[in-house]
């Protein structure tokens, strides 16, 4: 199978080549035309890894023995037989916990794999990969790379715009093929200084002096959307063996390629009743379910408890509109949002969007409060989830990362009061939970501060230069 481009389906790509070099020719999103539908029920006793192969295979994408070494990587997570962790936590309510791998974010289930397959296939060539991140996609990504001797990453975050474990994960991967950039400003000025080093001809000039390739490994590559299709299709099938019931999944958005995932799942033949969409108090995602509107107009992002979804540019809900309406429509719509910054659907197509959805969100308070009322470990992301709990259906809350990376809003949840020393508060958490604080996470807070140097945006080509001539 191919890959087509979500505003003009003409432009086909191999999978390889989409994963390799993801910027369509229109500036549209590389997307399957059709998914295949899949008959998980057939494959329900296999393991994870082996369920996924199959699951992978219905593409007919080829690469099967890539896909099966890309696989092997989930044996680094916590159960090394099954990378997530499916639990009851009240009468029909289950939790999907997706944040067993290393660095305790749902972005390993997809950048694990990703890393292996994108280093094999450009094996014969040196790559750089720079990201932008608000606070997980940064660890995922170095630590996905970490072994590949012919890849270097760069990542650059924005300076107090991360958690600070988040920031020490980076910082402890800071060393031989792998790069952090602090820079002064928010998430938009580091995600604005990648896009113009993207697209900078001299930039790409001087990198090829170097004998390297740029390629992004961001968000809206297709190879990282394709892994997190199967935890979902996995997760709801489990279910559904059990109670005989499909269930509705409750995901905590932001870019939605974890949503997009369980969409697919869903057209593939997952026994999915319904997906619910949470949103924080960037609440754009919430309100384009409800009404049909994607209004970017007049909207400034604000700084919440949960900044992986502190997102107004939704990037993957252009795959949502290509697969229920196709190209000329999402030609069509993404054009008027570029534009004008605001598109409108149809009533038709709002109701089409509604028999698949559901949409929330939730202030900080409201997290909070939430947290402290239930005494649940989740952390200020999953939260999100609990405005669209029904008790009178099967549901299976999405937990996309591990409270220990939020420390101080646990703290202030949980005890009502400020987090005085990360690392205490950390052990005093697990403690009263009886649960054991990971070595990887409590080892952070001893790292020597060293190199903690904050760059000017203007001055990252030069410095990014420097490193990878080294
Ligand atoms: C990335 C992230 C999200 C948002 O996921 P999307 O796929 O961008 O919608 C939610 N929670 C956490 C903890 C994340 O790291």
């Amino acid at each position: 199978m191919h890959l087509v481009e979500s505003t003009n389906a003409n432009n086909k790509i191999d999978f390889k080549q989409a994963l390799i070099n993801p910027n369509a020719p229109q500036g549209g999103l590389y997307s399957p035309l059709t998914l295949p539908l899949f008959d998980g029920e057939k494959y329900s006793a296999l393991s994870y890894k082996d369920f996924a192969l199959k699951l992978i295979e219905s593409f007919g994408f080829g690469y099967e023995d890539l896909f099966k070494k890309a696989l092997k990587s989930y044996e680094n997570f916590d159960d090394k037989h099954c990378p997530i962790r499916l639990r009851k936590i009240k009468d029909k309510l289950y939790i999907n916990e997706l944040y067993h791998g290393p660095t305790r974010a749902f972005k390993d289930m997809a950048l694990q794999p990703f890393g292996v397959l994108l280093s094999e296939f450009s094996k014969d060539k040196n790559i750089l990969i720079i990201c932008a991140t608000s606070g997980d996609t940064g660890p995922a990504t170095l630590k996905s790379f970490e072994k590949a001797s012919n890849v270097k990453v760069v990542c650059i975050y924005p300076k107090g715009g991360t958690s600070r474990v988040q920031e020490l994960q980076m910082r402890a991967l800071d060393k031989d093929n792998l790069k952090v950039f602090a820079i002064k400003g928010d998430f938009d000025t580091a995600q604005g200084t990648l896009k113009q080093l993207l697209h900078s001809k001299d930039f790409q000039n001087k990198i090829k002096a170097l004998d390297y390739e740029l390629c992004a490994a961001n968000s809206v590559n297709f190879g990282r959307i394709l892994f997190q299709i199967i935890y979902h299709y996995y997760a709801s099938l489990k279910l559904y063996a059990e109670l005989k019931e499909s269930a509705e999944i409750i995901i905590p958005s932001g870019n939605f390629g974890n949503a997009l995932g369980a969409f697919y799942a869903k057209q593939m033949g997952a026994k999915i009743a319904k997906i619910k969409i949470a949103s924080n108090a960037n609440n754009i995602l919430s309100e384009f379910f409800n009404t049909g509107i994607y209004d970017l107009q007049g909207k400034i992002l604000k700084k919440t408890l949960s900044p992986a979804m502190d997102i107004l540019v939704s990037s993957n809900v252009e795959r949502l509109l290509f697969a229920k309406f196709g190209d000329k429509r999402t030609h069509e719509l993404m054009s008027l949002l570029k534009n004008k910054r605001v598109f409108k659907l149809e009533k038709e197509e709002l109701q089409s969007l509604q028999e698949d959805f559901e949409a929330d969100f939730c202030t900080d308070e409201e997290v909070i409060e939430f947290i402290r009322a239930n005494k649940l470990l989740i952390d200020p992301h999953t939260a999100t989830c609990f405005k669209l709990v029904d008790t009178t259906k099967t549901q299976i809350i999405t937990a996309t990362a591990e409270w220990s990376k939020f420390t101080p809003s646990m703290i202030k949840a949980l005890y009502d009061r400020e987090c005085v020393d990360e690392k205490s508060d950390l052990e005093l958490i697990a403690r009263d939970f009886d649960l054991e604080a990971k070595e990887d996470i409590l080892n952070l807070f001893d790292m020597k501060k060293e190199n903690e140097q904050v760059f000017d945006p203007a001055k990252i080509q030069e410095a990014i230069l420097e490193w990878v001539q080294k």
